[in-house]
């Protein structure tokens, strides 16, 4: 692939398929229209960014397909389209990027030190305010709880009851739940002390960790 400076081509390119698959907010096309997903990548990934694909980040760890970033994205806008959103799974900073185009004050928490710092090199980089954790995402953040959104980059076993209790009356959790090899989409919305669910498509994520995850054992 020919790479010109800003990789502005590809990325409208990406922006194109989405739409095509059915990403049909504006918003959220926008925020992929701006966000440079080649800069969350190493520099050999980077002529391929803008495939509709998953990528490695190391640590046996990816940075989702640009779809299923915009799929998740999609459910919250769509539901909470302003607030305090805190991310599950950093990751390359991507997902976190995404959701700060979106105007969202955001959160996100990983437990992978390497990719920690990696990601926080290049949100600093780009001078964007995300507030960042190192540690395990399925406690939360209980000091900056509650949150309008959260968004759950990982499979979880099962519904995860903490995050639950972190949101906002109103506010959305998105979390793909399920056995490791496929996962449905969930979108849980707390109603006071209620919660309803709306369940979507199956996915593929890597395991969520952690205490009310799979444990810390299936990297
Ligand atoms: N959102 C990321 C991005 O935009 O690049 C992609 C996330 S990747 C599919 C899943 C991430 O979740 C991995 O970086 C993994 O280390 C992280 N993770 C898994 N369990 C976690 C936990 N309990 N707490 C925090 N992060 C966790």
């Amino acid at each position: 692939m020919q790479q010109n400076g800003d990789m502005a081509r590809e990325r409208q390119e990406m922006v194109a398929q989405l739409e095509l698959y059915g990403i049909r907010n504006a918003r959220v096309l926008d925020a992929f229209r701006t966000v440079r997903r080649h800069l969350f990548v190493d520099e050999e990934s980077r002529p391929y960014a803008y495939s509709d694909g998953a990528m490695s980040i190391g640590f046996g760890q990816t940075i989702s397909q640009p779809y299923t970033v915009a799929y998740m994205t999609s459910l919250l806008v769509e539901r909470r389209p302003s607030g305090r959103v805190l991310e599950i799974g950093t990751g390359s900073g991507y997902q976190a990027a995404i959701l700060d185009a979106l105007g969202y004050e955001v959160f996100t928490i990983e437990r992978i030190a390497g990719l920690y710092e990696a990601a926080g090199r290049v949100l600093d980089a780009l001078e964007l305010p995300v507030q960042r954790r190192l540690g395990d995402g399925t406690l939360g953040w209980p000091e900056e709880a509650p949150f309008d959104g959260i968004i759950v980059t990982a499979a979880a076993p099962h519904e995860p009851r903490t995050l639950m209790s972190q949101l906002a009356d109103g506010g959305v959790l998105v979390v793909p739940v399920g056995d490791l090899g496929s996962q449905q989409m969930t979108v849980i919305r707390r109603r006071g002390e209620r919660f309803e669910h709306e369940l979507f498509h199956s996915f593929a994520f890597v395991p969520l960790c952690g205490s009310e995850g799979w444990g810390d054992n299936n990297e």
